[in-house]
């Protein structure tokens, strides 16, 4: 493969990856993670399409997130990082490749459960962008827990307000500054219809994710601003080795997809640059699955 426009065999483009069981705690580095992901940084290949937008994407440092942040600054986007603070590391690193295409990139480390740091990353992308156009609320956060008994009231409170309550709060902070054309888009999961039984909170955040992207994308969609939303299948991320599943299930991880093997966050990153561009001006409140196959209502 060369760049995404390669039209190799999708089956074997990645390898069926089989990881070795590993665990780091919550959110993890993925330089840590082994095999590394594949973040498209050495084949995306930009032609232009979000030339001189300006965008926030939280999540950033890593996996999808990241592979989105390459992406749209090899399309011509100036691009505002959200992350945690423990994953500056990562974050660096990915900044670096946004800088490398000639783009502004801002790292805006912060916590996305809290309200304050939510309208503050809005703030302060505006402040540093002197404008917004596209919103990626990409962050999750995944612990796996077998038992609604142990599932504690912190946990499911924590997944819920960064998952869902992270996407009302900085969509509406980012509102003001949006103006038509403009488009939010939003990381949902295959498990929003086929909800693994340990992934109970996450799970319910991720069907919340898919509702509150249709419903606000019609409220807004006669102002001109565009809601969609991206749902992965599995896709190889340290949010998989933190926590995300049991170690034990991760040389499995992907293999269950009718394509055989897990998808590369490289994979996902071409959704959010279609669903960020132009190209996409009819396609509102869509959820494209991005899976490897997986059936989806
Ligand atoms: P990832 O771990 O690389 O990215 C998740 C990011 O979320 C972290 O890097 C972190 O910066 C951010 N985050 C988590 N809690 C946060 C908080 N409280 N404040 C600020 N940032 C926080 O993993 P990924 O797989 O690239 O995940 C990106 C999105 O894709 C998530 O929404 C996830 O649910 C979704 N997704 C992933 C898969 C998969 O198989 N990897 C499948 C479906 C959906
Ligand atoms: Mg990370």
């Amino acid at each position: 493969m060369t760049d995404q426009y390669s039209f190799d065999n999708p089956a074997t483009r990645y390898p069926s990856i089989e990881p070795p069981e590993q665990q780091q705690s919550e959110p993890g580095l993925e330089q840590k993670l082994e095999p590394t992901p594949d973040l498209g940084e050495h084949s995306y290949r930009g032609t232009g399409r979000l030339e001189g937008r300006k965008a926030i994407v939280t999540g950033a440092d890593s996996g999808i997130g990241a592979a989105v942040a390459i992406a749209f600054a090899r399309e011509g986007a100036d691009v505002a990082l959200s992350y945690l603070p423990s994953e500056e590391e990562d974050a660096r690193r990915i900044i670096d490749l946004a800088r490398d295409a000639g783009r502004m990139a801002l790292a805006i480390p912060g916590d996305i459960s809290d309200p304050t740091y939510c309208r503050e990353l809005v703030a302060a992308a505006v402040d540093g962008f002197g404008g917004l156009d596209i919103v990626v609320n990409n962050a999750g956060k995944q612990q796996y827990c077998e038992r609604l008994e142990d599932l504690s009231d912190e946990q499911f409170d924590q997944t819920l307000r960064t998952n869902i309550y992270s996407m009302f709060w900085i969509s509406k902070a980012a509102l003001p500054h949006l103006s038509p054309g403009s488009t939010i888009i939003n990381s949902t999961s295959v498990q929003a219809y086929k909800p693994s039984p340990i992934l109970l909170d996450y799970a319910t955040t991720k069907a919340a994710i898919n509702a509150f992207s249709k419903a606000l994308a019609q409220q807004l969609a006669p102002r001109g601003i565009r809601v969609n939303a991206v749902a992965p299948g599995p896709v190889w991320t340290v949010l998989q080795a933190a926590g995300g599943r049991p170690p034990d299930d991760l040389p499995e991880f992907g293999k269950s997809t009718p394509l055989g093997r897990a998808g590369q966050p490289a994979e996902l990153a071409p959704a959010y640059v279609f669903l960020a561009s132009a190209e996409s001006s009819f396609v509102v409140g869509e959820t494209l699955n991005v899976n490897g196959g997986m059936p989806t209502p």
